[in-house]
């Protein structure tokens, strides 16, 4: 399986050969800033098995957890693409409105819902969990 995305402007690109590990929308306070008000969706892939074209910016932030993350986002355009946990290198969340072909990022979980506004649309479809689901 190959999966391909890119950022708004075009200037950052990148190429997957890994199957995904798993699909989350989050709806964790900072999720709400880099969403513009609604959640994200990431999908987990192994991060050795992509290849990114272009150049990152890096937002660094330590989570409640502690963890060391890195919010890597388009320096031209601003758009949010990668997230890593510094304690978890052998995985890469990839931001699923990057993905060329979105319908792969169908999120099997719903997360951190404890954060999410009143108005928030979930889905009764899928499981939610309150805050932060076990490592995938
Ligand atoms: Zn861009
Ligand atoms: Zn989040």
């Amino acid at each position: 399986m190959i999966t391909t995305g890119q950022c708004l402007c075009g200037a950052v690109r990148y190429r997957i050969t890994a199957e995904p590990i798993t699909t989350r929308a989050c709806w964790c306070r900072l999720c709400q800033y880099i969403g513009a008000g609604s959640n994200t969706v990431n999908v987990g892939f192994p991060s050795s098995a992509i290849t990114i074209e272009g150049t990152l910016a890096d937002y660094r932030s330590v989570a409640d957890s502690g963890n060391v993350m890195h919010r890597r986002f388009c320096p031209t355009c601003g758009t949010a693409m990668f997230s890593e946990a510094e304690s978890r290198p052998h995985l890469i969340f990839v931001r699923a409105g990057t993905l060329d072909d979105r319908e792969i990022a169908r999120p099997a979980v719903i997360i951190w819902t404890s954060q999410a506004p009143s108005w928030a649309c979930l889905d009764d479809s899928i499981p939610r969990i309150e805050g932060q689901p076990p490592p995938a």
